[in-house]
């Protein structure tokens, strides 16, 4: 936790709370903040904080969990234990956002930490805290309130990802990675932040000029058509909460995306990498989709939890979005496998199974859960993305009129 013993550059972790601050959550004075995250990553939140402070907010308060004392509970807790959550915990978050707190979470997930306890048991206490979470989860899909996630380099994630390289040589090759996809390893990290949103919202504001019908995605084993939402909306880079604040939800980002239509979505979709859920790792998915929903599942490993979350709700095995990322950006050409869908899902080209998010439909201001339904947009209590996209990807855009406008060509923007 000593600031001194971390094996990499904590210049750069200040820099990272600037972005964070700044471009990720772009608190405004007397904004007060929630800061989400695990013990491990107090050297981040700590800083933060203090750039929150200094740029006006009033309260920030920090709600920290721990890997150990989760470990503990599936254990050591009583069976008829796993499908409770702490709902008060909850409400009390969903109770901040209705009041305007701004919310960061600081991502340093080792995702293989509960790969080792009893899957039930894990997936029980998922789904309980999922339905306890809605509320508050609503005010951020939605965008009531502006909100960011970063990541800090953990340990035991970055063991996971480099596991021929000894601890400290490990957590810094996650640093660097992380530092240079935030790019906060640059002389002016906001000003590269500005014009890297720039080029986000040249590709989104084509994209919604287009306003395609559907999406045919090749390559990869993958052959899908993705319908699109009734008036879809592209969403990328920053965005502006329904509280008036520009910020950028995910640092880093390199998507665009937007809401399919849940009843039109046709023929297989193939993973192009894999999957890490709920302490599992997912491999080789393929699935086949037929009117919208998920007909056929396999995979070559974890195809029981794979098979669990399809199994979630009704919403489960439709999709709830679809996201362009191209093969030429930081976090692919990095190489790198992250386990973390905020990394790995910005190095490809993805889908998500589960909910929709209603920013992304036009008009969307207080539009009821039967229009988002009427329009196409789909309804769960999960939303996993997971990628399909890679150096072979080519997407046609499917215009109403039925023409073919080409948008990736080999993993990358067409034009
Ligand atoms: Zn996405
Ligand atoms: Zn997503």
């Amino acid at each position: 936790m000593n600031d001194d013993a971390l094996p990499f550059d904590v210049t750069l972790l200040d820099k990272l709370a600037d972005v964070a601050v700044g471009t990720g959550l772009n608190v405004q004075p007397g904004q007060q903040v929630v800061l989400t995250g695990s013990a491990e990553t107090l050297p981040l939140v700590r800083r933060i904080a203090t750039a929150a402070y200094k740029a006006g907010a009033s309260v920030v308060t920090p709600i920290l969990s721990d890997e150990a004392v989760t470990r503990a509970r599936y254990s050591h807790g009583r069976d008829e234990t796993f499908d409770t959550a702490p709902d008060w915990l909850f409400s009390a978050m969903a109770d901040a956002y209705g009041a305007n707190a701004a919310r960061l979470h600081v991502s340093s997930e080792n995702p293989m930490a509960l790969s080792d306890m009893d899957p039930e048991k894990v997936g029980r206490a998922m789904k309980a805290q999922s339905i306890a979470y809605k509320p508050a989860l609503e005010k951020i899909s939605s965008f009531a309130i502006n909100w960011s996630i970063v990541s800090y380099p953990g340990r035991a994630w970055a063991q996971l990802m480099f596991p021929e390289l000894d601890g400290d040589t490990a957590q810094a090759r996650l640093a660097n990675a992380i530092f240079a996809a935030s790019r906060v390893d640059r002389d002016d990290p906001v000003g590269a932040w500005s014009e890297h949103n720039a080029e986000l919202a040249r590709r989104r504001d084509w994209l919604n000029d287009q306003n395609f019908a559907a999406l045919h995605f090749q390559g990869h084993g993958t052959d899908l058509t993705v319908g699109l939402a009734e008036g879809h909306l592209w969403q990328g880079g920053a965005a502006e909460a329904k509280n008036g604040i520009v910020c950028n939800a995910n640092i880093p980002t390199e998507e665009v995306f937007t809401t399919p239509h849940a009843g039109r979505v046709e023929g297989v979709a193939r993973a192009s990498k894999p999957l890490s859920h709920q302490g599992r790792l997912i491999e080789d998915i393929e699935v086949r989709f037929e009117k919208g929903k998920i007909v056929k599942a396999s995979a070559s490993r974890g195809e029981d939890v794979f098979k669990k979350l399809l199994d979630t709700d009704e919403g489960a095995s439709r999709l709830g979005e679809v996201a362009l990322v191209p093969h030429a950006s930081p976090i692919s050409e990095s190489g790198l496998l992250f386990y973390n869908t905020l990394y790995d899902e910005h190095a490809a080209c993805h889908i998500a199974l589960g909910q929709c998010y209603k920013d992304c439909l036009r008009d969307a201001d207080g539009i009821s859960d039967d229009d988002v339904a009427a329009r196409g947009g789909n309804a769960s209590l999960i939303h996993v993305d997971w990628m399909i996209g890679g150096p072979e990807t080519e997407i046609d855009g499917i215009t109403q009129n039925g023409d073919r406008v080409p948008v990736f060509r080999s993993g990358n923007w067409a034009d």
